[in-house]
């Protein structure tokens, strides 16, 4: 298990995610990577097994641009180290990416399944069934296609997803792994934990077991299980 970041503002991305992982190197991981979406409906995915310094070198060729974005360092649990099973994870369309901490213990009857319906999956991981369940029931409402895509899980997760659909937003939710969301001037986060984002602020809201977040860079709502405004 290791650590997740996330930001939407108005700065670049880029570099305030690898800030963030890199203080979450602490926690130990074996590959890093990062997804970012700009406004021209584009969703940018980076990622690398080994060392921070790798994904960094990657993320200064590339140049990649957006002012919302999540970011990963991966202790693999299911799936060797490598750049495929690095996260972030994306849909069939390349339009839905995610980034798990966890164990998704009813990965392999779901990856079945959605193969059986024709998804296609690129990496040996338990993760990989998340953003191919939440594309099955997307229906142009991330949130809903969230909620209903957890339901299926089974096991410990914290995720963040975001969408080329829906560029404005994070949605992350949580269940026996740790999540945190950091509130700023024009710009939120989360974070695995909180010394992640303390150089950006210090208003911090600890999201409880089961809920869901959406996090944008001016406003953060947070629900519970079946929905309702907590
Ligand atoms: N189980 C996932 C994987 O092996 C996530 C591991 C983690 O928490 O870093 O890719």
């Amino acid at each position: 298990m290791c650590g997740i970041v996330g930001y939407a503002g108005r700065q670049p991305a880029a570099e305030i995610l690898l800030d963030g992982l890199k203080r979450l190197e602490y926690r130990g991981y074996d590959s890093a990577g990062a997804a970012l979406l700009n406004g021209k409906q584009r969703l940018q995915v980076i990622k690398a097994a080994g060392r921070l310094e790798t994904l960094r070198s990657l993320v200064n060729q590339m140049q990649p641009e957006g002012s919302l974005g999540i970011g990963h360092t991966r202790w693999a649990t299911h799936g060797r180290p490598s750049n495929e099973n690095a996260h972030p994870h994306v849909d069939c369309t390349g339009r839905i990416a995610v980034v798990h901490n966890g164990i998704i213990e009813n990965y392999a009857l779901l990856r079945q399944q959605l193969e059986r319906e024709g998804h296609r999956f690129r990496s040996e991981t338990d993760t990989e069934v998340i953003p191919h369940l939440i594309e099955a029931f997307y229906r142009g409402d991330l949130v809903a296609a969230v909620r209903r895509a957890v339901a299926q899980l089974q096991g410990s997760f914290a995720l963040a997803v975001i969408s080329v659909d829906e560029p404005d937003r994070m949605v992350a939710v949580r269940q026996d792994s740790p999540l945190v969301i950091g509130l700023g001037h024009e710009a939120n986060y989360l974070a695995s934990d909180i010394p992640a984002i303390l150089p950006y602020t210090r208003r911090v809201v600890i999201l409880e077991d089961g809920e869901m977040a959406v996090v944008k860079a001016d406003s953060v709502s947070i629900m519970d299980r079946e929905g309702r405004k907590v």
